[in-house]
């Protein structure tokens, strides 16, 4: 049976209906009413009630950029959003007659991945998803990871700057902070100030025109800018420095990489491979795991959701 599957992001929410072999059979889309807890639980609700129409579905599984709790019912804290202990799943029950399911935006994508797309010849994986923060997803042994209470899995806190730049977390140098999609932009910005007569001209002079966005950064990178190149590979080598500790700790025979900077392809992957090359412990004497970018581009949040909804209630069926 179908399954609805719906991702929350900062400008966005998009929904669909998802088949069992993760195709989609029917999306929807909104405008993220971002920063607004309540509205954003109106918008939820609408579109699960259009998505779902007259057809029968199993359950809608709800995917949000937070800590969520072993029951897959409340967002305890969603650094980038207003969420505190939000019991997301209990306001939409009592709404809609159907199964709802919460789980992390990473772990959603994650799923997705390893189920459909780019991990699913892999039994170990981990998925770090690039955007506005950045998400984690490990699946271990075919089984994705939760920890004891639900909220593992966080990799955007890994701490790595000993006292480094304050996280929405309310701790220090996360790698949020230095490998997000916000992180680009800073870093982008840095090279745009120390270099404007050198590397940074390009981005000083996009600049000038508005506040550097995802957007501009991005087409300087398209067009092989020295700058915007420069930025990025920073942000790629402080994600393979995080790699290669989570390597030691996880061993995955792969490393997916999502979010809208993966788009970036095989730019972003070089000084991530370089860094992780460079930190892995005892390397050389053991097998490496493989970097790649994720293959579902928009979509994984919605699949992934969508079918760890369905997973949820065969458990309990
Ligand atoms: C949040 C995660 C989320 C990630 C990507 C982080 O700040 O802590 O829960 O998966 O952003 O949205
Ligand atoms: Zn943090």
């Amino acid at each position: 049976m179908h399954a609805i599957g719906i991702d929350i992001g900062g400008t966005k929410i998009a929904g669909a209906v998802v088949d069992e072999l993760g195709g989609i059979v029917r999306r929807n889309r909104r405008p993220s009413p971002a920063g607004d807890g309540e509205r954003i639980v109106e918008t939820v609700a609408e579109m699960i009630e259009e998505l779902a129409g007259d057809e029968p579905v199993i359950a809608a599984g709800v995917a949000a950029a937070g800590f969520v709790d072993s029951a897959q019912s409340t967002v305890y804290y969603a650094p980038n959003l207003d969420w505190r202990n939000e019991p997301l799943r209990e306001r939409l029950e009592a709404r809609l007659g159907l199964p709802i399911v919460v789980d992390n935006d990473a772990n959603a994508a994650g799923w997705a991945e390893f189920r459909f797309g780019a991990g699913r010849l892999v039994s170990d994986m981990c998925m770090l998803t690039i955007g506005t923060g950045v998400g984690g997803a490990i699946v271990s042994g075919d089984r994705l990871f939760r920890g004891g209470f639900g909220s593992g899995g966080e990799l955007g806190h890994l701490r790595l700057v000993p006292d480094g730049l304050p996280c929405g977390c309310g701790q220090r140098g996360c790698i949020e902070q230095y490998g997000s999609g916000r992180a680009l932009l800073r870093i982008a910005g840095g090279i745009a100030d120390e270099e404007a007569a050198g590397i940074g001209r390009a981005l000083a002079a996009a600049r000038a025109e508005r506040p550097l966005d995802g957007e501009s950064v991005g087409a300087l990178i398209q067009a092989g800018d020295p700058g915007a190149l420069e930025a990025l590979g920073r942000l790629g080598r402080n994600l393979g420095e995080a790699c290669a500790t989570l390597s030691a700790v996880l061993d995955p025979q792969r490393f997916v990489f999502g979010g809208g900077v993966s788009i970036a392809g095989e730019l972003l992957l070089a000084p991530i491979r370089e860094a992780f090359a460079a930190h892995l412990p005892a390397r050389g004497f053991h097998p490496e795991p493989d970097f790649v970018i994720a293959e579902f581009v928009n979509d994984a949040g919605i699949v992934g959701a969508a079918d760890l909804a369905r997973v949820w209630v065969a458990e309990r069926a």
